[in-house]
């Protein structure tokens, strides 16, 4: 047995060999080592198993090259969205629009203003670079912004209800994304939950019933992704606010009004067919405080934006927790660079790749899906047929939205759907698609132009393997 652990090639040597050598041109000498040891100790363990019998060193190359061919350079890369989810929080939420990107190339490839007043040649503050657009944008006195909406909720309840009550209806202590449920975001900030109301129904009694002297915030929280239908009631922003007033008539310390809007949408969607609220509208009704996410249907980077009443943000600006959670300025310019679109509506829908492919058309869908299927006509081995689905909007944004689009099924010789799912999740640009009735295929409504290439490109190689094999 020990002669076999003897016959392991030496690195040194499998560096020299010219077959490994050859990645050089990929890989630093160091992650090609990596690579050996890995494949090398695989060997050794075994060889303790008892599952060897004899080493050859081509068969040790063999292996080690056949990993650096599926080795990447990068382990976050891009990859083709073919889900139909537009704001896919696995497959990293929005798009950044041009502007944004150059924005941010811009900026970071520089030395800039992120803390330099330049008017009076002093320090100045990071947050000041959005602020005003965006409140602007809202119609709201001014804006926070920090690394994602749970920060800008946990900040804003950490700031205004320590030891103190946040009262929150029974139908709006919500999950979001595993991570984000209310309730440990409220005893996190040490906060004391105050839930009212039932479920499906909560009235405007129950929180004035449930008000105390220890009563800090009045927190509403948007439903992201679940509707509660039937018997159902539900307390409106205007009723809130006029509970906050009455109430704080008497008040040494007044309460506030909260509500995580969670999307966070500034233009109207319905003439796409979907009425999502809007931040300013949430504004118009006289909440103090309003946060949502950067990087759902506003279409930016990762982002939480909280915007309101002057005193209170200001409070929120002298808050130690604000240094922990501040945005970077990759950050500040991906969202100076989206949010600006939104001066002009229309274009905003063109440029803001989240909202362009909420507006796509039916007929300039079906005229993708019908090109892509004509191309994939043409390989041998594969086959393909044009569907109607339904694509959704996703991010925890509007839960029940469908909006008409078309699939391409992609077809493998005999192979069944999560077989073809597999083999094109790990491709060099991997393809996600879904599953729809046994069948794989591609929406091709969160599909881009430069995608459908890169399609082709690796159906045909996989065509032509199966061929070569068969
Ligand atoms: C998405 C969402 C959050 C979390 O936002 P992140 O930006 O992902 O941190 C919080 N609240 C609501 C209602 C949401 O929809």
């Amino acid at each position: 047995m020990s002669d076999l652990y003897r016959e392991i090639p030496q690195v040194a040597k499998l560096l020299e060999d010219a077959s490994i050598k050859s990645f050089l041109s990929r890989f630093y000498i160091s992650e090609i080592k990596e690579v050996i040891d890995e494949t090398l100790a695989d060997l050794r363990t075994k060889i303790k198993n008892n599952e060897l019998k004899e080493i050859k060193y081509e068969e040790v190359v063999r292996l080690i090259v056949e990993k650096l061919n599926k080795k990447q350079i990068y382990s976050l890369r891009k990859v083709i969205n073919g889900t139909g989810t537009i704001i896919h929080t696995n497959l990293g939420r929005s798009l950044l629009s041009e502007a944004a990107i150059k924005h941010v190339i811009e900026v970071c490839a520089n030395y800039n203003n992120l803390e330099y007043n330049l008017v009076k040649g002093e320090r100045g503050s990071r947050y000041e670079h959005v602020e005003g657009m965006m409140a602007r944008l809202v119609g709201s006195e001014a804006c926070l912004v920090v690394n994602n909406n749970a920060a800008a909720v946990l900040l804003s309840v950490s700031a205004f209800a320590k030891n103190k009550e946040v009262v929150v209806s029974r139908g709006e202590l919500v999950e979001i994304g595993g991570s984000f449920r209310i309730p440990e975001i409220i005893e996190t900030s040490g906060a004391i939950l105050r839930e009212v109301g039932t479920t499906n129904r909560t009235h405007l009694s129950d929180y004035e019933k449930a008000t105390n002297d220890n009563t800090a915030i009045y927190l509403k929280v948007h439903p992201s992704n679940y509707h509660i239908i039937g018997f159902t009631n539900n307390v409106t922003n205007d009723e809130i606010v006029s509970l906050e007033k009455k109430m704080n008539k008497e008040r040494v310390k007044p309460i506030i009004t909260i509500e995580d809007l969670g999307s966070g949408c500034l233009i109207d969607l319905s003439s796409s067919g979907y009425k999502e609220n809007l931040v300013s509208e949430s504004i118009k009704s006289g909440i103090d405080l309003v946060t949502f996410s950067g990087d759902k249907l506003l279409g930016g980077p990762q982002a939480g934006i909280i915007v309101g009443k002057k005193n209170l943000i200001d409070q929120l600006k002298k808050h130690p927790l604000l240094r922990a959670f501040r945005v970077d300025k990759m950050t500040i310019a991906a969202l100076e660079g989206t949010i600006r679109d939104y001066f002009d509506e229309e274009k905003a829908k063109r440029t803001i790749p989240t909202l362009k492919m909420i507006y796509l058309s039916e007929s300039e869908l079906r005229e993708r899906a019908l090109m892509l299927y004509e191309r994939i006509k043409c390989i041998e081995g594969i086959s393909s047929e044009v569907i109607r689905v339904y694509s959704t909007i996703g991010g925890g944004s509007l839960p029940h939205s469908q909006l008409v689009s078309y699939g391409v099924v992609i077809k493998i010789s005999n192979y069944p759907a999560h077989e073809i799912e597999r083999v094109l999740r790990n491709q060099e640009v991997p393809i996600i698609g879904r599953i729809v009735n046994d069948k794989f295929l591609l929406d091709v409504r969160t599909l881009l132009d430069s995608d459908i290439d890169i399609i082709i490109n690796t159906l045909d190689r996989i065509g032509r393997s199966l061929w070569k094999t068969s």
